[in-house]
């Protein structure tokens, strides 16, 4: 007892031995008797003093005890219940200490101490667990983009690898790493892929085709990154493009060149085919119109520079359309490369050959003396000259030229090429197969020419266009027998403008049928009233214009108009301009028979100017011959009008024909034209062109002329 309070009272045994956790506290003998115990263990109370450990343990704790090992948390079975305990002893009283703790105790205590450790364990668990799940997710991040990036890579290697394009691969000497399945693009060399890793890229077709030029490559690649170009190699004649870039480490410094090179051939071809398509004429291989353009302009860049002049001439072939539609257009085609071949030979060294369109070719050269230009137009219209036999026809072709020139005429392409046209204009018409050079009162012409153009076609809707009168008088009495109609236009932009003028331009317009229209009505009604204060059959004259009697329309038209105003047929005339009449006689002949079964009669306005020939006449149905104002107008004083006009007036005589002598402005013109025997007159000598209200006071006041001159009936 003594010793377990010794034991009780020593702090460091105490704390060795006593725990209030469970355990409990013996003394023991040396040969294993129980002394004391604390607590008394259950089932111990009846017996405690008289029990002692098997020899077995015993002998198990002094085995520790003497090999110093007392608190080693001995394994031992006490009264049949396993324990840990620590062991010691006390000399003095030859007593053991056990501490012991009863297993199965011992874990539960275990567990309860280590509860917070196991809820910080806990804890550290679940954060490992969470950051063992976030790494494994970085990691299948990770892993997935690296199989990616390997996908990638892979992918791309066989890209490459099956590119159609050439790629290589080059360290930045241009020695070879790597290059793609289509390295020889050129088919220089057998497996020369294999061996060309090591070699210098240049060393291989079409890659040679930049030797020159690598230098100047490198340094461009350096700058800018980059380097493209085209190339047609000397190898296979085959166009390459290249496109080479490079690849540089951290530093900026360039370890390899990336070259992708790709046959362009085809592409090339397709585009010297789009090319020749935009820029040639087909049919006759000449540069065509835009071509033109181009190389005129570079060719007036070069004559500034150099301070030459250039000529341009523009051709046209006369009467393109009638061959057309004779032969047909494989015969208008031959035609043009025919006229083609010519121009080529008469400009050859000289000039240079356009096809502009249809029949229009363009011709330029460069000159110093403006004979120089005469005689290239010269030589043109003598070699196109030439007949030709096309598929056995014999065909006559001429050229009508306009020629302007630079820098007299104008400075740029566009005006050139206009003012050609307008010098052209001028050659078709005065007679084709000519040349003429532009001038500037030419294109003033041209500019009414377009200001008429544009007015006319509304003149009649706003009431510009109206008709005068101009008497036609008996030669020798001067009795007033009838009127001319004459169209008169006092436009509200251009002032008065002369029929000379706009009848053509209304021809070419096709305004003409409508003018024509109510020049006839207008005429008709008029009459209709001048009769009224006349006791003779006075007569009208209205002319017909030569494309009015291109259609049967015509004819519709005149008796239209017989018929709505009521004028009587037969003191209608119709006058018809000669020249144009001679040349179309036959196709006009039934039309025009057609007009007189109306009743109308017919006149042949002008004569003189037009056709040489006259026998047409007796074929043609006509009444009446005037004779133009130019034979009239010099008679007096030229033998030749006089004597023509002596003829004219016989002849028409001898056809039964009556004779007007118009544009009759004095009276020695008068007498002469009495003395041959001319039937009417019609000038400014008898009346003026005057309008309708003047007429009636012009009929109202008729005096039979007293004057000398008139011999009265
Ligand atoms: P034309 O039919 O030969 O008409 C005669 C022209 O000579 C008229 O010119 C008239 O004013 C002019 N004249 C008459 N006497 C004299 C004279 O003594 N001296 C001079 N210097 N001239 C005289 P205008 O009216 O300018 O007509 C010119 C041409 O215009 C006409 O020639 C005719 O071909 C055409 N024309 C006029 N009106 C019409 C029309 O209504 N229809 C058609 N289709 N053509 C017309
Ligand atoms: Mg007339
Ligand atoms: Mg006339």
């Amino acid at each position: 007892m003594v010793a377990f309070y010794r034991i009780q009272g020593d702090k460091s045994i105490m704390k060795n031995l006593i725990t209030p956790d469970g355990n409990t506290i013996w003394l023991l003998g040396e040969r294993g008797q129980v002394r004391l115990s604390y607590p008394i263990p259950r089932g111990f109370v009846s017996d405690l003093f008289g029990w002692r450990l098997s020899t077995e343990t015993t002998s198990t704790i002094q085995y520790n005890l003497q090999s110093g090992l007392t608190k080693q948390g001995l394994a031992l079975e006490v009264k049949g219940q396993h324990v840990l305990a620590n062991v010691g002893y006390i000399p003095e009283y030859q007593l053991i200490t056990l501490n012991s703790h009863p297993t199965g105790k011992l874990f539960h205590t275990w567990i309860e101490r280590m509860q917070p450790v196991a809820a910080i364990f806990a804890l550290f668990l679940l954060a490992a667990l969470f950051a063992y799940r976030v790494a494994l997710q970085i990691s299948s991040k990770i892993s997935d983009a690296r199989l990616k990036a390997e996908g990638n890579v892979h992918k791309l290697s066989k890209a490459i690898e099956q590119s159609p394009n050439s790629v290589v691969i080059t360290d930045n000497n241009w020695s070879i790493e790597y290059a793609n399945s289509h390295f020889d693009l050129a088919n220089a060399k057998p497996n020369a892929r294999d061996e060309a890793k090591g070699h210098n890229i240049i060393d291989y077709p079409p890659y040679t085709v930049l030797t020159n030029e690598i230098d100047k490559i490198s340094n461009e690649i350096s700058t800018s990154g980059n380097w493209f170009g085209e190339r047609k190699t000397g190898h296979d004649g085959k166009w390459y493009s290249f496109s080479i870039s490079h690849i540089t480490n951290p530093n900026d410094k360039i370890t390899h060149y990336v070259t992708v090179v790709q046959d362009i051939s085809g592409r090339k071809q397709a585009e010297a085919e789009l090319f020749k398509q935009a820029n040639f004429d087909p049919l006759t291989g000449l540069p065509n119109r835009r071509r033109t353009n181009q190389n005129l302009t570079k060719e007036l860049q070069t004559a500034w520079k150099d301070k030459k002049k250039v000529a341009v001439l523009y051709l046209d072939i006369d009467n393109f359309k009638n061959v057309n539609d004779t032969f047909g257009h494989m015969v208008g085609d031959q035609l043009l490369q025919l006229v083609a071949a010519r121009l080529l030979k008469s400009c050859k060294g000289k000039a240079k050959i356009c096809h502009i369109s249809g029949d229009e070719f363009l011709v330029y050269a460069t000159y110093s003396d403006k004979k120089e230009v005469t005689k290239l137009a010269d030589q043109i219209l003598k070699d196109v000259e030439t007949p030709v036999l096309i598929e056995g026809k014999q065909i006559f072709i001429s050229v009508s030229i306009g020629i302007s020139r630079y820098p007299e005429d104008n400075n740029d392409v566009v005006g050139l090429i206009k003012f050609a046209d307008i010098a052209l204009f001028e050659s078709k018409k005065y007679g084709r197969n000519c040349f003429s050079f532009f001038n500037h009162d030419l294109d003033r012409r041209l500019k009414r020419k377009h200001a008429i153009e544009s007015e006319l076609r509304t003149a009649l809707q706003h009431n510009e266009i109206q008709m005068v009168y101009q008497s036609k008088n008996d030669v020798n009495t001067g009795q007033i027998i009838g009127f001319e109609a004459l169209m008169r236009w006092k436009s509200s932009v251009l002032g008065p403008v002369s029929p000379v003028e706009f009848i053509e331009i209304a021809e070419e317009i096709g305004v003409i049928s409508a003018l024509g229209e109510f020049a006839l009505h207008q005429a008709c009604n008029d009459l209709i009233e001048f009769q009224k204060f006349s006791d003779r059959m006075l007569r009208m004259a209205v002319n017909l214009s030569i494309r009015q009697l291109n259609d049967d329309s015509v004819i519709d038209m005149v008796s239209n108009a017989i018929n709505e105003t009521g004028v009587d047929p037969s003191t209608l005339e119709l006058e018809i301009t000669e020249s144009l009449l001679a040349e179309n006689i036959n196709k006009l002949l039934p039309r025009l028979e057609k007009l007189l079964e109306l009743g109308t009669s017919l006149t042949i306005d002008d004569f003189g100017t037009g056709y040489s020939s006259l026998s047409y006449l007796t074929t043609f149905p006509v009444s009446t011959l005037k004779v133009d104002r130019a034979f009239v107008k010099d008679m007096v004083f030229n033998n030749n009008d006089a004597t023509l006009t002596r003829t004219i007036i016989s002849m028409a005589h001898a056809l039964k024909m009556k004779v007007v002598a118009e544009g009759i402005e004095d009276r020695d013109q008068l007498a002469m034209l009495q003395e041959y025997g001319c039937d009417i007159g019609q000038g400014y000598l008898f009346s003026k062109p005057i309008p309708r209200s003047e007429v009636i006071t012009l009929i109202e006041t008729e005096n039979l002329p007293t004057t000398v001159g008139f011999r009265t009936k």
